[in-house]
């Protein structure tokens, strides 16, 4: 933390300052600004405008609509298990929950966006994640706001956008809190403003949404258990508000998720990208496979992952797919599969929608750039990508084999995916695990205000989003996006009711 005796100078002043332009953020904002229209509310953004909107921006834009609190209660209370939720944060959440359509519908009304109810992947059947914890009595249907990508992110973009008292400074780069050394009360921030140190003073409270640490392989490391994840989403993501809340003297929670948060998705990391690209989620040929360390198969590579969040099923409890235990990974594939449809998902992810790369939809550019290895046989293949020629090609014949009997003994796959890799040439590309998201940060309550470890509130400190979320354990599919607004809304409704100081 820094002291007040460290300011010189402030760089900028205003009531609420909100660290983040993700979906809390926005939301905080859009509520102090609407419940008193004369308070100032700026939003500091560390990513250039073109490149701000963080995860919100390039997610899968699904949200969770309940109806029923205590059936959203009780599946949340069993997906939290390992790790409880306070019960008085789960009754409130839930009773927000129920109420929170309007709102969104509201939002998306106000600036000519179409609300809806259940579209493509997030059709309520295919999100009940897991049924045997209360799901279908949960879950009234999913929503969406159009377009498609970055709807949802869009529309309340465009709410803050019509608010002219809302302020934003991109390339601002929130570093730490000015705070009371002994009361620990939250004055303002420094910054990094062009290289230099910064103060922005707050006169009534700070938010911090600065997101996860999807971006932070040392944080990953120590915090989440993953020796190797790569970020799906945006790469801003660093894991700053969790320094600068530690800093601050906030407790702690939620870090050691893993086998929680959004799980380990097959991702492909490629040279001079940040970021990693998502595998394709909604196959059309299915002569491929995976194969692990070993050379070998290792789990139903076409079974639909997505609809648990890449959880699997194990001695009755739900834990992360293999991929992170398998390390290296290739995708083996044939020429039927390479012409067939895009090997990426488009409609989300950093790579597809923000720097909007144009993979081509028969992956020949990706061939061409030496992405995907091309070789005439599985034999040379194997040799091109560092594999025993001869463990690779069993492994093929293997599978080719199940596929003309009809049944995988092995894995299970479905018999209308058993489609042999028997077509030349033959391909590889290395996956990678990927992540949707981290859920750590600052313990906070119901109202977002940030704790101690001895549960006392830091002053005018809040914290939004999936910065400190509230899930600690399994996570039902677009209930991050609708938990930012619940915490944003909050956080900004708590701050701008506070006393402004002198
Ligand atoms: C591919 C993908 C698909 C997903 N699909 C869904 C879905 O369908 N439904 C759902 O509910 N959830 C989904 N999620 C999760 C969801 O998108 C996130 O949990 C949610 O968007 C988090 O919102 P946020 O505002 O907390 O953070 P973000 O939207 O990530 O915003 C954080 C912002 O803070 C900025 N920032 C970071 N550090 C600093 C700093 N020091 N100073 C200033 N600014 C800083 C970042 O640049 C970023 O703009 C998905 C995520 C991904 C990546």
């Amino acid at each position: 933390m820094a002291s007040l005796q460290s300011v010189t100078h402030w760089a900028d002043e205003t009531d609420v300052l909100i660290c983040g332009y993700g979906l809390a953020g926005v939301t905080a904002a859009i509520e102090a600004h609407d419940l008193d229209p004369g308070a100032d509310v700026l939003i500091l953004e560390k990513m250039p405008e073109a490149w701000a909107g963080g995860n919100s921006r390039v997610s899968g834009q699904s949200l969770l609509i309940s109806k029923n609190k205590e059936a959203l209660k009780s599946y949340q209370r069993a997906m939290s298990q390992p790790n409880p939720i306070p019960e008085d944060m789960l009754d409130a959440w839930a009773e927000r929950m129920v109420t929170l359509e309007p709102y969104i519908e509201a939002r998306a009304a106000e600036v000519g966006a179409t609300y809806l109810h259940g579209t493509g992947w997030s059709e309520r059947g295919v999100v009940l994640e897991f049924p045997e914890l209360g799901a279908a009595e949960a879950v009234a249907h999913t929503a969406t706001i159009l377009p498609v990508p970055s709807g949802v992110w869009l529309a309340f973009k465009a709410n803050v956008e019509k608010r002219s008292r809302i302020r934003k400074r991109f390339e601002t780069r929130v570093l730490d809190l000015i705070q009371d050394p002994d009361t620990l009360e939250v004055f303002g921030v420094v910054a990094e403003i062009s290289g230099e140190r910064r103060y922005i003073r707050a006169r009534r409270g700070v938010v911090m949404c600065t997101g996860g640490f999807e971006n932070n392989l040392d944080m990953h490391r120590n915090y989440f258990g993953l020796s190797q994840a790569h970020p799906l989403g945006t790469p801003g993501n660093t894991g700053d508000g969790l320094r600068i809340l530690q800093k601050a003297g906030a407790d702690m929670w939620h870090l050691r998720n893993q086998g929680q948060s959004g799980g380990i998705w097959p991702g492909f990391r490629f040279p001079g990208k940040d970021t990693v690209f998502l595998r394709q989620l909604f196959w059309q040929t299915f002569s491929w496979i995976d194969v692990g360390r070993d050379d070998q198969r290792f789990f139903d590579e076409t079974w639909e992952w997505q609809l648990t969040h890449y959880k699997m099923k194990s001695h009755g409890e739900w834990i992360d797919t293999p991929h992170h235990r398998v390390l290296p990974i290739h995708m083996i594939f044939d020429e039927t599969t390479r012409v067939h449809n895009p090997l990426i998902t488009k409609v989300m992810t950093w790579n597809a929608v923000v720097e909007n790369y144009p993979w081509s939809d028969d992956n020949s550019a990706e061939v061409a750039k030496g992405w995907i290895v091309r070789a005439d046989s599985i034999e040379e293949l194997a040799t091109k990508i560092g594999r025993n020629p001869i463990e690779l090609t069993v492994t093929v014949r293997k599978y080719n084999e199940a596929c003309a009997k009809g049944i995988d003994e092995e894995f299970g796959r479905s018999k209308e995916t058993l489609y042999a890799i028997d077509k030349p040439p033959y391909y590889a590309i290395e996956i990678v695990p990927a992540i949707v998201c981290t859920g750590g940060g600052a313990r906070r309550n119901i109202e977002s205000e940030v704790l101690t470890p001895e549960g006392g509130k830091i002053p005018r400190l809040y914290e939004a989003g999936e910065l400190g979320s509230m899930f600690s354990s399994l996570y039902q599919n677009g209930s991050h996006l609708t938990e930012a607004m619940i915490s944003g809304r909050a956080a900004g409704r708590n701050a701008v009711q506070q006393g402004m100081r002198k």
